[in-house]
């Protein structure tokens, strides 16, 4: 397959070329652990689920990088504001790590719980802080920081092509400064690389440095990491598309200003946010819907899975409950078309793979051009109504499911199972499996193979079989 995909960098379509033959390095920016994820981040981690598993069914072999933010994110993203974590630890009572690992834990639950597939690298903003301070290291070598007020700032104006992913310019950025809060700052684009002189008297986790006691600005941690997993140059990079003017910007100032102005990322692609009908959703203005608030009404994860791929990642997605029903009925009638063909499907006929080819191709051609989900969802219907009711057709459907990931084999499998597993809507059920089938993905990882039998063993206790295959491990009731 030649993927096309529509590059931030260069605002058009692009022809997908890795730097290495078959190998992909995929950068996400991961969640900020203040809080629960709400329904439009999670859109974001099913963008990067589609894009790794449509890579991974072409063949790809694809190393998904993913961050945890656990440490300097302020409630603006351009250095104001006040310490998401902090606040969050506050007004709950628990310390900062306390936070960051419940709603880390609480993050993932919601991962598996939309049969997202976990990243190959999950990796700490705190367990990476001394690549941090090597990385700014390198970019104060190079002569691109200066220091001032006890913080280390990042001079955007010693940087040539800063500002192009946003095609900002930087006399624009001068003419439209808000009345600068930070004095400090020499442009007011300028952005802390390090923080010793915390606005905060309360700063809850800092390190030392060699510009003093502190802790890292929020950008920095992104680009220390995907290097340290990526290498300095890598193929594609992902986020919301709030992240082009600021987050992303300076990742990129940072990154190239360490490694002697090298491209850094080659793709940039950045999903449209999903609004509500009264607007923006934000988890620090608080009244945002959570992937558990959709599960309280009566919606399983993948109705919501459904209604997100219906629309194309580039194009913003108005939420309501009306189309939420709607993406449910549809899900319903796609796992009824499926079950009985499964119970009615005779062995392939060879005079009608025609027919199942075709739609095969307009899948494969819908999702190269830029990962166009509803063309694709378009396509299995097609296949549904017109294609044979043969295995062969079968096939295809969960062949084009493993880009999808809307659950198909598995609701199949499943079905005439009994009452407690038998419902692809028991989320909390898929969930409890997908965490431990990546549980042993994990041990398996780590050669850790008696963990690993165990995970087997106790699934097949309860009559769960899993099932090891080329793209990835399925399960079964026995
Ligand atoms: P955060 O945890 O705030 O850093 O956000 C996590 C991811 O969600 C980032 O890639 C954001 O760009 C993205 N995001 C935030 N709000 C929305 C939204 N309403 N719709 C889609 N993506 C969003
Ligand atoms: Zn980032």
């Amino acid at each position: 397959m030649v993927f096309t995909f529509y590059n931030t960098l260069g605002r058009e379509k692009q022809q997908f070329n890795p730097l290495q033959k078959q190998k992909v390095g995929f950068y996400g920016c991961g969640p900020t652990v203040y809080n629960y994820a709400h329904i439009g981040n999670i859109r974001a981690y099913v963008h990067h689920d589609i894009l790794v598993r449509s890579l991974r069914r072409a063949g790809f072999d694809v190393n998904h990088v993913m961050n945890i933010t656990d440490v300097g994110h302020l409630s603006n993203d351009n250095d104001d504001g006040e310490d998401k974590m902090v606040k969050s630890a506050e007004e709950r009572g628990k310390s900062v790590l306390e936070i960051a690992d419940f709603y880390t834990e609480a993050f993932f639950k919601d991962i598996d719980r939309m049969n997202i597939t976990r990243p190959t690298v999950v990796c700490k903003a705190t367990e990476h802080i001394s690549e941090m301070i090597t990385l700014i290291e390198r970019i104060e070598k190079n002569g691109f920081t200066y220091l001032t007020g006890g913080n280390l700032y990042f001079d955007i104006s010693k940087f040539p092509s800063y500002g192009d992913l946003a095609l900002l310019k930087l006399d624009d950025l001068k003419a439209g400064a808000r009345i600068e809060q930070d004095e400090n700052k020499r442009n007011p684009g300028d952005f802390v690389l390090w923080f010793t002189k915390s606005k905060f008297e309360n700063q809850a986790l800092t390190w030392d440095s060699p510009w003093g006691r502190g802790y890292p600005g929020w950008h920095i941690e992104c680009s220390a990491m995907s290097i340290k997993y990526l290498g300095e140059q890598f193929d594609i990079h992902a986020g919301g598309i709030d992240h082009i003017p600021i987050h992303h910007t300076n990742e990129i100032a940072q990154s190239e200003a360490a490694t002697g102005l090298k491209p850094w990322v080659k793709y940039w692609l950045h999903n449209e946010f999903l609004v509500l009908d009264k607007g923006k959703m934000s988890k620090s203005a608080g009244g945002f819907l959570t992937l558990q608030s959709l599960i309280d009404e009566g919606f399983d994860p993948l109705d919501y899975r459904y209604f997100l791929l219906s629309g194309h990642y580039r194009s913003q997605l108005q939420f309501s409950f009306e189309s939420l029903q709607g993406a449910k009925n549809s899900r319903k009638s796609l796992l009824n078309k499926i079950r009985s063909l499964a119970e009615n499907a005779e062995a392939q006929r060879e005079d009608e793979r025609e027919i199942i080819n075709r739609y095969i191709e307009g899948f494969d051609r819908a999702i190269e051009d830029d990962l166009n989900t509803p063309r694709a969802l378009a396509e299995v219907w097609g296949l549904l109504k017109e294609g044979p009711a043969t295995q062969d057709t079968l096939a295809a459907v969960f062949d084009m499911d493993r880009v999808l990931g809307l659950g198909l084999e598995n609701a199949v499998k499943n079905e005439n199972s009994d009452e407690n597993c038998k419902n692809v809507e028991n989320s909390e059920f898929l969930s409890e499996i997908n965490d431990l089938i990546n549980k042993r993905i994990n041990a398996k990882k780590a050669k850790d193979f008696t963990t690993a039998d165990n995970i087997r063993q106790s699934l097949k206790n309860r009559g769960i079989i899993l099932e090891d295959g080329p793209s990835g491990t399925t399960w079964r009731r026995m």
